[in-house]
């Protein structure tokens, strides 16, 4: 940890120091390096809090009134992610506080993420893994493992944003026909050769669902009970959007039920999900630790960015990447 008597912004810790060279390098601001826990932030001084005009934020933070009181002098907070579910935009809106995430440089990373859970979920690789390891390939089997064959069958897009195009530009390339929803009406690329449909048709026709909605009001629970109903039976969901766009506790009852044939989530509600949760134990089902966008290139990008939003809102500056404003 290092203070200067200049202003302050707080970064968490856990960043490496060189992902944050340009806070660091920046004579007008003091980078203090805090545990990115409330405690911890709550628990400063007075005097120091006062100083703070600058957060960096990861999407575990939550970032609501109560924090931002704590700091009277804040100008800017720069969540690390492109999701921004995690901060009270009104609020910091309502302080004049700009508010700054991350899209873009995270795209190729978390369609990846996206393209291995389809792939793994399709060919039931950790299953089969888990078969292999603990004994029962016993042969090779002309039956055994059978998966669904990317070729000629469906996704369906739910958001055909930058990561929901991604996804489908990979899907095309393994021989996916692709349908999507979103919320405007910008087209698709003409090459996609992609169809615009309603999510009630996109669920009954898809073979795989990918979400890729943010996380707001009107998406939260936006694959419930009913939508999990409509999908057919051999249908696979991937979630990499964020856990509670999916009821999770409908997800259960629906792969339980044989309504869905599998889930592969990288975002679940909460996270952790507790090792003693049942959806780990769900047949069909199989999570990983919201790794979307887990590349050594991509979160440096992400923080590089992040940095770059912070100083400019310490600077008063518009920020690279804004989610409110103008401010
Ligand atoms: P984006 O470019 O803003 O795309 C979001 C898409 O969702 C847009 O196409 C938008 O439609 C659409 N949309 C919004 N509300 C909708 C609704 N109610 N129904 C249908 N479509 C709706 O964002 P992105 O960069 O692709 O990121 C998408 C989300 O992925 C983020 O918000 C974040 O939560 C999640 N994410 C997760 C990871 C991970 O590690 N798992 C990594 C990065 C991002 P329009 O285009 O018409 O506005």
């Amino acid at each position: 940890m290092r203070t200067t008597a200049a202003p302050l912004v707080l970064v968490p810790e856990v960043l490496p120091p060189d992902w944050l060279a340009s806070v660091h390098a920046a004579a007008d601001v003091g980078a203090f390096e805090l545990r990115d826990d409330l405690d911890a932030v709550l628990g400063l001084e007075l005097e120091t809090r006062r100083r703070v005009v600058g957060l960096l934020t990861l999407l575990t933070r939550p970032v609501d009134a109560a924090l931002l009181d704590a700091f009277p002098e804040l100008r800017v907070v720069s969540n690390m992610a492109v999701g921004f579910d995690n901060v009270d935009v009104p609020a910091c809106t309502a302080r004049s506080i700009r508010v700054g995430n991350t899209p873009g440089v995270l795209t190729d990373a978390t369609a990846d993420l996206a393209m291995a859970l389809l792939l793994s979920a399709a060919r039931n690789l950790p299953a089969a893994s888990l078969d292999a390891r603990e004994g029962r390939w016993q042969t090779w089997s002309p039956t055994g493992w059978l998966g669904l064959e990317l070729r000629g069958a469906t996704l369906g897009v739910v958001g055909l944003g930058k990561i929901g195009l991604a996804v489908a530009q990979r899907a095309r390339a393994f021989g996916m026909d692709i349908l999507y929803t979103r919320r405007s009406d910008a087209p698709a690329p003409p090459e996609l050769g992609a169809t615009r449909v309603e999510l009630d048709a996109l669920l009954a026709r898809a073979d795989v669902v990918s979400l890729h909605v943010p996380l707001r009001p009107d998406t939260r629970h936006l694959i419930d009970a009913a939508a999990l109903g409509r999908m057919k039976p051999s249908a696979l969901l991937v979630n990499t959007a964020r856990g509670d766009v999916v009821d999770q506790v409908a997800l259960q009852a629906a792969l339980e039920a044989g309504q869905i044939a599998g889930a592969a989530l990288d975002v679940t509600s909460p996270e952790p999900l507790p090792p003693e949760h049942p959806l780990y134990q769900t047949p069909g089902c199989f999570i990983v630790p919201h790794i979307g966008s887990a590349t050594r290139a991509t979160r440096r990008r992400m923080a590089e960015l992040a940095c770059a939003n912070l100083l400019a809102g310490v600077r008063g500056e518009a920020l690279p990447h804004a989610v409110n404003g103008p401010i």
